[in-house]
């Protein structure tokens, strides 16, 4: 499957390059903000195009057309205000899912973050970003499309032990970048996931069982 990746610059973003890159089952384009960027991904033999999520939905359409599968791993990141979070994590998010509906990309993963999808749950310090999460997830789950919300805890560099735990509620806890792009490259085909969301932390149960236990 080629799978086109929103935030593929990004931490977990190149993990999951590297990881699909490496796979005989996908490949991959990388979608990335500036041409400098593409470098870093000709070591992995990775197609990267040029597009912003702050651009139009025509823009995204334009770098994603011809793929299968679409996963969305950006963000505004904590460094900026609650004004990016609602351009790039919900309406860069929103503007994404409406150019995989317009293509007919039918499968797409959404990184959202645990607890996101509870209001009661929600820190007070990320309000912001937790509803911008919150209602990113929503027009997804309102979409026609094989949609799968992977919702991490807190995510560290630690490297991944390729075991993780997964479920549709679970206490927060932390969970490498690398094992959140590995569970990802698992769950592209897993149709018993399609239009359902899960939390995931680290964990003891190798990846794929994760995901079939769910
Ligand atoms: P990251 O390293 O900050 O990567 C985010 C990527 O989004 C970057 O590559 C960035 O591009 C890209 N981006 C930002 N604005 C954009 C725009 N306007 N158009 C296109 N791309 C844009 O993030 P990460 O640590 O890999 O996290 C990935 C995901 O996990 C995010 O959705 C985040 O909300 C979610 N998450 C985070 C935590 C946490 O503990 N931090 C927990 C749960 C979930 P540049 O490289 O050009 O800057």
């Amino acid at each position: 499957m080629k799978v086109f990746v929103v935030g593929a610059n990004g931490q977990i973003g190149q993990h999951l390059v590297r990881l699909l890159s490496e796979s005989k089952e996908h490949s991959v384009r990388a979608m990335i903000r500036k041409e400098e960027q593409a470098k870093a991904f000709e070591q992995w033999g990775a197609e990267t195009v040029v597009a912003n999520l702050e651009g139009s939905v025509e823009g995204i359409m334009e770098a994603a057309n011809g793929c299968e599968a679409i996963v969305f791993t950006a963000g505004s990141g904590g460094h900026t205000g609650a004004d990016k979070t609602i351009l790039v994590d919900l309406d860069g998010a929103v503007k994404t899912i409406e150019a995989a509906e317009q293509l007919g990309i039918m499968r797409f993963i959404m990184v959202s973050s645990i607890h996101a999808n509870k209001r009661e749950k929600w820190s007070n310090a990320i309000k912001p970003y937790h509803a911008a999460k919150y209602y990113a997830d929503k027009a997804l789950i309102a979409s026609r499309l094989n949609y799968t919300i992977v919702r991490p805890g807190a995510l560290v560099n630690e490297p991944g032990t390729g075991k993780v735990s997964a479920g549709e509620e679970l206490a927060r806890g932390e969970i490498s970048r690398e094992d959140v792009a590995a569970t990802i490259a698992a769950a592209l085909n897993e149709e018993h996931i399609f239009k359902r969301g899960f939390d995931l932390v680290s964990g003891e149960t190798p990846i794929t069982d994760a995901l079939k236990s769910i």
